[in-house]
C-alpha cells in the first residue's frame, strides 16, 4: 500500500491498541483519517483541526452520518468536529483527549510555530497519548528525484537523530515517555537508514482526571468550528 496509506493504518492500530474515546487529528487536511477512524468503535469524540480551512471543507460531508446510521442507530454516540485553526494556539475545545494525532504536520510548521507546538500539545492539550510522524531525510537518497525536501512546502526534514533529540527533550520536558518506530521499510541491507517516516509515540507518565482539566486551564476560544455531526 501507499505510504499516506500505512501511516493511517499504524494510527488505526494504535487506536485498537490503547483503545481511546477521544481522538483529535491535527494537521487533518482533507480528513481522509478521521473518515477511517470514525469505523473504529471505542471513538465517541473525532475531532479534526487545520490552518487550511478549505482543503477541510472539500470531503467533510464524508464524516457526516449516512441513511443506515439513522435506521441502524448503533450503541454508542459518535461526534465529530472540525475546526479551524493552529497548533500554535491553545483552545479549550482540545482539552481531554486520548490520544492526539499530528501526521506529517510538525515539517510544515514555520519556526515559530514548531516552538510553540510542545506547550500546546504536550502542556496544554496533555492527551495520554501523543503519535507524530514525519519524514526521514535519511532516506530521501532512496528517493528518485528529491533534491531538497520531498515536498516544496516542507520547511525542514530531519535525520532520525534531529528526530529523536527533540521528542526525547520534548517528552522529558513534559513527563511523557517516548518510542520510536515507523512506516515505509529500507530495503535489506540498508537497515540503518531507518524507516521512510519515522513515527515517534509518547505517552504521558502522569495520571490525569478528565473533569478537572477545563476548570484548571482557563483559556478563551480562538478556533472557528466549521462543522460537527451528531451520529
Ligand atoms: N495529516 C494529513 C495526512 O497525513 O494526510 C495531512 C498532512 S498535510 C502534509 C499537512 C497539513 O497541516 C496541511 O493540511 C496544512 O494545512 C496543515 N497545517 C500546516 N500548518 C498548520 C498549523 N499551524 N496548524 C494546523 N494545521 C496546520
Amino acid at each position: 500500500p501507499p505510504l499516506y496509506k500505512q501511516r493511517y493504518q499504524f494510527v488505526k492500530d494504535l487506536v485498537e491498541k490503547y483503545k481511546p474515546k477521544k481522538v483529535a487529528d491535527l494537521g487533518c487536511a482533507d480528513c481522509s483519517l478521521l473518515w477511517m477512524l470514525k469505523f473504529c468503535s471505542c471513538i465517541e469524540v473525532l475531532a479534526g483541526l487545520d490552518i487550511c480551512a478549505s482543503i477541510m471543507k472539500e470531503k467533510m460531508h464524508t464524516l457526516s452520518p449516512l441513511p443506515v446510521d439513522y435506521l441502524q442507530p448503533s450503541e454508542r454516540s459518535l461526534t465529530v468536529t472540525l475546526h479551524h485553526g493552529s497548533v500554535a494556539h491553545k483552545d479549550p475545545c482540545m482539552l481531554g483527549f486520548d490520544l492526539v494525532t499530528c501526521i506529517e504536520l510538525i515539517e510544515h510548521l514555520e519556526e515559530s510555530e514548531l516552538k510553540k507546538f510542545p506547550e500546546v500539545v504536550f502542556g496544554f492539550m496533555a492527551p495520554r497519548i501523543v503519535a507524530i510522524s514525519t519524514p526521514n531525510s535519511e532516506f530521501n537518497t532512496l528517493l528518485p528525484g528529491v533534491k531538497l525536501y520531498r515536498h516544496p512546502d516542507h520547511k525542514f526534514e530531519w535525520s532520525q537523530a534531529q528526530f529523536q533529540s527533540w521528542a526525547l527533550e520534548t517528552a522529558r520536558c513534559y513527563d511523557y515517555s517516548v518510542e520510536f518506530t515507523g512506516v515505509g521499510h529500507p530495503p535489506a541491507g540498508m537497515e540503518k537508514i531507518g524507516f521512510c517516516t519515522q513515527i515517534g509515540v509518547f505517552v504521558r507518565k502522569y495520571p490525569q482526571t478528565g473533569e478537572s482539566i477545563q476548570s484548571e486551564k482557563p483559556t478563551e476560544a480562538v478556533y472557528k468550528t466549521v462543522f460537527k455531526a451528531v451520529y
